[in-house]
């Protein structure tokens, strides 16, 4: 098994050459190409191939054919900039805590139904799911173990429904492996700045994020999640924040119609399952979580928040863009030529 992917066991066409030598094949191209295969060599080729096949099955069988997981370097990346600049911002409060990584569980939960060949099962389970204090209005993930919610997002979500959304769409990402098939090559020195502007300049594309809504909207239904709520969130925020479409994205309105249309063809659980949080207990966790704020000043892992790529709105804001100029490394210094 290779990056998670089941690899069939290649049959032993070296060990066939050496038989041939065995046998008093000539060892050269001409000759191998001149002299006819005596039947007998096909046969045992033939038994060979079968009998590879067949052993090969039981061990797939025992092993599990399981989908794939970010390779390590993502993982480890994301855990370095996680611990170094991104925990400082991860709220401290039991419940909120709990209720996060509760909907995240859930959305894992619902991914070994919903598309199973996406679904590493050991891999989502250790997935944490935070709400980080930013006035950002987001989801990200950065490619490893860590899914974050901006509490920008938070305080615009009117129900579990919406939140439950955004969440599903950033586990998708993850489960798509997208960052992996950006131009990011995870570099263990590289400093932490450097790393976070590598996620603005890696951004996920349109065809990523259309594909992340179809997943998401499958493992929200799985999650027992009313389908027909998904777009209400995007619906919501073009409400709240209008206009600004970027060359790579789609206007929310747009969007949400995308996901209207894809409710209709999710599945349907057999069991109807109540949101995490009734509607009385999300407005008292959100009424709690309005209450943090960003600290005042320039905070580098805030900056590093506020400068991912917007992965909800349809562009980047402004103050996204400036936090993104901050990291922006600077220009090689100009070699002087001297006069020869
Ligand atoms: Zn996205």
């Amino acid at each position: 098994m290779q990056n998670g992917k089941c690899k069939v066991r290649e049959g032993p066409q070296r060990e066939s050459f050496e038989t041939e030598a065995a046998f008093g094949y000539s060892d050269t191209a001409h000759d191998r190409r001149a002299a006819p295969a005596p039947r007998h060599s096909i046969f045992h080729f033939a038994f060979c191939i079968l009998h590879f096949a067949f052993a090969a099955i039981p061990v797939a069988l025992l092993s599990g054919c399981q989908a794939p997981a970010p390779a390590q370097q993502f993982v480890a990346q994301a855990q370095r900039l996680h611990d170094g600049a991104l925990a400082s911002t991860v709220v401290v409060d039991t419940d909120l805590n709990d209720y996060f990584q509760e909907i995240g569980d859930r959305v894992a939960a619902a991914a070994k139904t919903a598309a199973p060949s996406k679904a590493n099962e050991a891999f989502l389970a250790s997935v944490r799911c935070h709400l980080v204090i930013s006035d950002t209005t987001n989801a990200f993930t950065t490619g490893g173990t860590h899914v974050y919610i901006y509490n920008g997002l938070f305080q615009a979500c009117q129900s579990e429904e919406e939140l439950a959304a955004a969440v599903a769409h950033a586990y998708a990402h993850l489960m798509s492996l997208d960052l992996e098939k950006t131009q990011m090559k995870p570099e263990p020195g590289r400093a932490l700045p450097a790393v976070a502007w590598q996620f603005v300049i890696n951004r996920s594309t349109l065809a990523q994020e259309q594909e992340a809504d179809r997943l998401a909207m499958q493992l929200y239904a799985q999650g027992g999640w009313e389908p027909g709520k998904f777009a209400q969130l995007f619906e919501r925020l073009e409400a709240l924040t209008g206009g600004n479409v970027a060359p790579d994205r789609i206007a929310l309105p747009l969007r949400a119609a995308a996901l209207r249309s894809a409710a209709a063809d999710a599945p349907k659980p057999a069991r109807r399952t109540f949101p995490v949080a009734d509607p009385k207990t999300f407005i008292s966790l959100r009424n709690r979580a309005a209450q943090m704020h960003e600290p005042t000043g320039e905070s580098v892992p805030h900056v590093f928040l506020r400068a991912f790529p917007n992965c909800i709105l349809s562009g980047d804001t402004l103050e996204q863009r400036a936090a993104q100029e901050r990291l922006r490394p600077p220009p090689p210094p100009i070699q002087k030529l001297e006069p020869s």
